[in-house]
């Protein structure tokens, strides 16, 4: 079995719904585990209901009826006769979403968070779902929130493995397609829950792992994996094959092309993961397995925005000590900080961190009790992985150096 991943881009109108059968029609006979994102932008849209229920519920009758707009002129376009089933399905998801907002008492802000974002994943693969089966593509829709077995850390829910495993395998039969959700499970109270955000590309790699998938596929706007956003880079190249443990480290350092948690499964089984255009299918993308670190060896480039750079020293100019880092760390560990880059001298330490408008001043107040504190905002920070001489250049001359690393295969420099 394949399962392949459809994210939001992918399904945003009727005519990527479209698209979607097309890429399927290239693969006849293949027995295909459909994974598929909530439709476009839809995920911010509930995440600003989910902000307006927490708030007292004004205004939020309005971003339903918008989003049930939006998904019904794009059903209305892939079924045109309007007895269709989906209308009836698709509206009792809505009326769900109602009612829940209704009854919500919201005491636990993630909790409500998950119950309201998961119907994003439930709209869209309802319509995917109907329109492959209207368009002769067979498949069975399936209900993630029974499949996908997690604890309750609402918004960041972990999977449950085992049990997992137990349920899909118990589902999913050999000679069957399937379409499902990403991103959404379920605790062991039936509460939704959900991966994080993007975590589509994570459950893809959950379902495959558990199937021993013959292969994985993300189907995406942009040919594979380049060796830099094109958004922001210009004359970037494909990656026509990356190492699982080089793909690692390309999320962690920033590539937002694939979930950071996506890689791992994968490789414990060996299951290659391929990143492919779902606007030109028949063009093999880029395959993540194990071998080389990258072919071609190009330099990648990553830029973070929105980081501080936050310097911190003992006051009385004693020596910065484990004793003091273990300190700090402990800081940044509770105030859920991430750390992307550091430097020590005598006797203070740099760090390269995200900007949290409500998190950073709270640190900085926290370090303030025992250290000596400065920081710059407005920081970027960019990270070359397998750089050259050239490549540090080009990033390095994007404004004034803070900060600089090298090691022997990424080269980082944090500038403003
Ligand atoms: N729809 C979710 C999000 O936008 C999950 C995903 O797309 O992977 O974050
Ligand atoms: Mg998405």
């Amino acid at each position: 079995m394949k399962v392949f991943k459809f994210g939001g881009a992918s399904v945003k109108d009727a005519g990527s719904v479209r698209n979607v059968a097309r890429v399927l029609g290239c693969f006849p006979g293949e027995e295909i585990l459909i994974i598929v994102s909530a439709m476009g932008k839809t995920t911010n849209t509930l995440e600003q209901l989910v902000q307006l229920v927490f708030e007292g519920k004004a205004g939020s009758q309005e971003i339903i009826d918008q989003l049930r707009k939006q998904h019904f002129d794009i059903i209305k376009e892939l079924f045109p006769a309007d007895e269709h089933r989906v209308y009836n399905d698709v509206e009792i998801l809505f009326t769900q979403l109602e009612l829940t907002v209704q009854a919500t008492q919201v005491t636990d802000y993630n909790k409500l968070y998950d119950q309201l974002v998961s119907f994003g994943e439930l709209v869209s693969t309802k319509i995917i779902s109907s329109f492959l089966n209207s368009t002769n593509y067979q498949n069975k829709w399936l209900d993630a929130r029974r499949l996908v077995r997690t604890d309750q850390n609402y918004r960041f829910a972990r999977v449950d493995w085992a049990f997992t495993e137990r349920l899909v395998k118990e589902t999913i039969t050999p000679g069957n397609r399937y379409v499902t959700q990403g991103f959404i499970g379920s605790d062991d109270d039936f509460n939704p829950t959900t991966l994080g955000r993007e975590g589509s590309d994570y459950s893809a790699s959950v379902f495959g792992y558990i199937l021993e998938a013959e292969e994985v596929v993300i189907w995406k706007d942009v040919p594979g994996v380049l060796n830099g956003d094109p958004k922001i880079f210009d004359n970037v190249e494909l990656l026509h094959q990356i190492s699982y443990r080089e793909a690692i480290e390309l999320a962690y350092f920033g590539a937002s092309v694939i979930h950071p948690k996506t890689i791992q499964p994968l490789q414990k089984k060996s299951i290659p993961l391929r990143v492919q255009s779902f606007l030109n299918p028949s063009q093999p993308g880029t395959l993540i397995t194990e071998g080389s670190d990258l072919t071609p060896l190009l330099p990648c480039f990553i830029k973070k925005d929105k980081q501080v750079l936050l310097t911190v020293a003992t006051r009385d100019l004693a020596f910065i000590v484990e004793d003091h880092l273990s300190k700090i760390y402990k800081l940044f560990h509770q105030f859920g900080v991430r750390v992307n880059l550091t430097q020590n001298t005598a006797v203070s330490s740099s760090f390269c961190i995200n900007h949290d408008p409500i998190i950073t001043p709270k640190l900085m107040e926290a370090l303030s009790e025992d250290f000596s504190t400065s920081y710059n905002d407005k920081v970027t920070l960019y990270s070359v992985r397998h750089y050259t001489d050239a490549a540090k250049q080009r990033v390095r001359k994007s404004g004034e150096v803070l900060l600089e690393q090298i090691s022997r295969n990424t080269y980082q420099v944090a500038t403003v």
